[in-house]
């Protein structure tokens, strides 16, 4: 965990950042390069692969899985380029050629048992450094085998790649969490063998990725998934949002406990700058005009009743609240609670 810490400066450029009078000096004669990288004890806190927060009688963890990076296109495929560069500007982000997004999974644990909201990648294919998820688990003391519900969210390969055992180019009947109730919309299952009509055309480097991921799920899944539809509980305070477009079965979900509440809103809304943009239309939105609708429904929603919210692309660890503005939203993330990580 050291390394993760160890600061990458020189004694003498600790000094010039503190600055010639700066009221550090005194101490400084103490620090070295290896002190300073050299707490005694690393806690959970230090590895930043999970992050806490606690929601009534639920401990929620964000799980970082890995980073995917997309053309810049994939983000307005109706809008020159220009648009999105411009908006990445105006909000400090670098606009560059490509765009990285993280994947925040999210472990929910709750008096009733444990329930995962998507599962990354796996670490399967190129589109992304994922892979993670498990070791962060396993860092919090949960094992694969301890998870009880796995909510599929929806089918696209970023979010069950890591459901399935095998690699990429593997159809897998084999499940990671084989103790688990999986769960999915029925709608969105059924798109395995319907697909939406119209949807633009993935790019060719995780076609065949996406093409593997549902041919894993209709093998390791069929006869053993739990359909469900707006309004269900999964376990009480764990309700089911529909939320379509961004595919035909996407799902929310709400997560209520005591008298605090978070909305995860997974891909309904799929950045925390250019899914605020009423008039882009995104690649990975299968239907866009619906993704479009529903966007601007709990948006709307979560922006009026200052519901905390989750993004499963959002910068980590993927927390915020949404501001209405004279132009439309404005994502405000949460301050990190140093004090919910002991
Ligand atoms: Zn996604």
């Amino acid at each position: 965990m050291n390394k993760i810490i160890k600061p990458q400066v020189s004694r003498r450029e600790a000094l010039r950042l503190v600055g010639a009078g700066g009221l550090a000096l005194a101490g400084m004669s103490q620090l070295s390069p290896n002190t300073l990288g050299q707490s005694a004890a690393t806690t959970r806190a230090e590895s930043f692969g999970s992050y806490r927060v606690k929601l009534g009688d639920f401990e929620l963890y964000a799980l970082y899985e890995g980073t995917v990076t997309f053309p810049i296109q994939a983000y307005g495929i109706n809008v020159p380029v220009s648009r999105i560069g411009q908006l990445l500007t105006d909000n400090f982000l670098p606009a560059g050629a490509t765009v990285s997004q993280p994947l925040n999974c999210l472990l929910i644990k709750t008096p009733q048992g444990n329930v995962l909201v998507d599962a990354g990648t796996g670490g399967k294919a190129g589109v992304a450094d994922g892979g993670r998820l498990l070791g962060n688990l396993a860092a919090i003391g949960i094992k694969p085998s301890d998870i009880n519900h796995v909510i599929i969210s929806h089918l696209h390969p970023d979010h069950v790649g890591g459901i399935f055992e095998g690699g990429a180019a593997v159809v897998s009947n084999q499940l990671v969490f084989k103790n688990a109730e999986h769960i999915i919309a029925k709608r969105e299952w059924d798109t395995i063998d319907n697909p939406i009509a119209g949807a633009p055309p993935k790019p060719a480097a995780v076609q065949a990725f996406f093409e593997t991921s549902l041919k894993s799920a209709k093998a390791a899944l069929t006869g053993k998934v739990k359909f469900v539809s707006n309004g269900d509980q999964i376990l009480p305070g764990i309700e089911i949002i529909s939320t379509p477009g961004h595919t035909a079965g996407h799902i929310a979900i709400k997560i209520s406990s005591g008298n605090q509440q978070l909305i995860h809103l997974v891909d309904s809304v799929t950045h925390h700058v250019l899914g605020f943009a009423q008039d882009l239309r995104l690649l990975f939105d299968e239907d866009g005009a619906t993704a479009s609708a529903t966007r601007a429904r709990i948006l709307d929603q979560v922006a009026s009743d200052r519901t905390l919210v989750m993004g499963y692309h959002f910068p980590w660890p993927g927390l915020a609240h949404i501001r209405k503005i004279s132009t439309g939203y404005e994502w405000v993330p949460t301050v990190w609670d140093w004090a919910a990580q002991k």
